[in-house]
């Protein structure tokens, strides 16, 4: 062999079948950070034997979601490499070689025990309380027989012979696994119509690409022995194992749906940053040491290794990655966000593509106010959208501060008209003064003051420092909006009739 035997060289395996799962994400991530930091080759191969299931959408998904976590491969789809194809629908052919040189060598056998058979069989061995497995009746056949049997066109399974004693999994991650053979049944390797089943495929795979170490969840420790009896019949160099710990949600449930969204590109279309997503999946799992919580790509590579990654299950917690993606968020300079932020106004009908542009310095006032609070790109998208449209909704506790003094519409009024002359002017402490002048001239607190203004002008109980606000909204909005104050608190139900509460 070339130097190639010594190159460190890892796969992440999805089947196309739905989207980008967390649990998946993860599998990647630990995969691309080993190669990565090893020097060695990360492999993306595409697991669509199951036709029915797989969809190009799906195929897409899992693409588009590596490539916003920067999970870039080193051979696989859209790349190519010198191993592949890296589909396994395109390598059929090559797993019914392997099977007939399964055959060939006698390390499998033709089953041709019919459904009903092995119904029975299923249902006997149930009743008497017994393991329920093939009971090997095909195993010992003749040779004659079988190929009198094949020459007659009956249908038959090819199963794997299993031997006597015990399978071994040297796991990085788990330790020693020790597998009794006895526990294995003589399982199929290609099915009555000629496919192949996974099992086969990912050894065809997994030997046929060179993988050295095969890094995947735990839910698959139990295919485990069944792969590794067919390297070594096939005689083939069988991989270093590493099963990582599921993840779980609160209650220690298998995490679902109801633990929040589970697809990455959820969260992808929710604007939450690549990095904040890095360190919230590398964190469900692995540890470097007990103060280190936020890591930089660089530092991932350089401080990953499978010894940090714990054996018990990990937790799915949201809150982290919130607040992860808060770190983030402030983490970007404005105009990076205001970059990021852009398109998304243009896609949500707030801008005009070209004022992207024309209004950029607009742009980032808008988003340099929101940054401290935000944790994706979206939630910037949803808090900003006041600058852009008068409200047409309040919330029901801004609605609230409209209705508790309702004279309040014709102060607000009056500190347009204050506002009017000097708006360019006056920066948002000078407007907070005449705010304050005003508050004193009307005996009217400050706050039953701002909060109905904020009210008016934002739709929102909360917001940045109001004057801030009110700078960047700009005359004429800022003018329409309070204008309409007495108008808005009516409809809101207060004023004449309208109860204050
Ligand atoms: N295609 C399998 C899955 O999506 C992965 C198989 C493997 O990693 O060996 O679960």
């Amino acid at each position: 062999m070339t130097d190639s035997s010594s190159t460190v060289r890892v796969r992440f395996a999805p089947s196309p079948t739905g989207y980008l799962h967390i649990g998946g994400a993860r599998t990647a991530l630990y995969n691309y950070l080993f190669a990565r930091k090893q020097g060695g080759v990360f492999v993306l191969r595409i697991e669509d034997t199951d036709r029915e299931r797989s969809t190009p959408a799906a195929m897409q998904a899992i693409l588009d979601g590596m490539r916003y976590l920067g999970l870039d491969w080193d051979e696989g789809p859209e790349v190519g490499g010198d191993h592949g194809p890296y589909f396994q629908s395109e390598r059929v052919e090559g797993y019914r070689a392997l099977v007939d040189g399964l055959l060939e060598s006698g390390a499998a056998y033709r089953c041709f025990c019919s459904r009903e058979r092995l119904d029975e069989l299923r249902k006997e061995q149930m009743a008497a309380k017994q393991r329920v497995h093939y009971d090997r009746r095909c195993r010992d056949l003749g040779a004659d027989d079988v190929a009198a049997r094949v020459e007659r066109g009956d249908p038959f399974v090819v199963r794997f012979a299993v031997g006597e004693g015990e399978t071994v999994v040297d796991d990085l991650i788990r330790g020693r696994v020790v597998f009794s053979n006895d526990e294995i049944e003589d399982f199929i390797v290609q099915r009555a119509d000629g496919t192949c089943v996974y099992n086969l495929a990912v050894v065809g795979d997994d030997s046929g690409m060179e993988i050295t170490h095969v890094i995947r969840g735990e839910d698959h420790l139990t295919n485990t022995p069944k792969q590794i009896l067919l390297f070594r019949a096939l005689g083939a160099p069988v991989p270093t194992y590493a099963h990582i710990a599921l993840i779980h949600g609160p209650g220690r449930q298998k995490l679902s749906k109801r633990h929040g969204a589970v697809s990455v590109t959820e969260y992808q279309e929710q604007g939450y940053l690549p990095e904040a997503m890095l360190n919230f999946l590398v964190r469900m799992g692995w540890s470097y040491d007990d103060r280190q919580e936020i890591f930089s790509r660089e530092e991932l590579v350089e401080k990953f290794s499978l010894d940090g990654i714990s054996r018990s299950p990990a937790m799915y917690d949201l809150d982290r990655l919130k607040h992860l993606g808060n770190y983030y968020m402030r983490q970007r300079s404005v105009a990076d966000l205001t970059d990021l932020a852009g398109p998304r106004l243009v896609a949500a009908g707030l801008l005009p593509e070209e004022a992207a542009r024309t209004r950029r310095a607009w742009l980032e006032r808008m988003v340099a106010l929101e940054q401290e609070r935000v944790e994706n790109l979206s939630q910037i998208v949803d808090r900003v959208r006041f600058y852009f449209e008068d409200p047409t909704e309040y919330e029901p506790k801004a609605a609230k501060a409209l209705r508790k003094k309702p004279e309040v519409g014709e102060a607000l009024v009056a500190f347009a008209d204050v506002l009017e002359e000097k708006f360019d002017e006056n920066g948002p402490a000078a407007m907070e003064e005449e705010a304050r002048r005003l508050s004193e001239a009307r005996t009217i607190s400050m706050k039953d003051l701002c909060q109905p203004m904020r009210a008016v002008l934002t739709g929102r109980s909360f917001s940045p420092p109001l004057f801030d606000v009110i700078a960047v909204l700009g005359r004429e909005a800022t003018m329409r909006r309070l204008r309409a104050a007495p108008e808005i608190i009516k409809s809101l139900g207060g004023g004449a009739g309208g109860k204050s509460s």
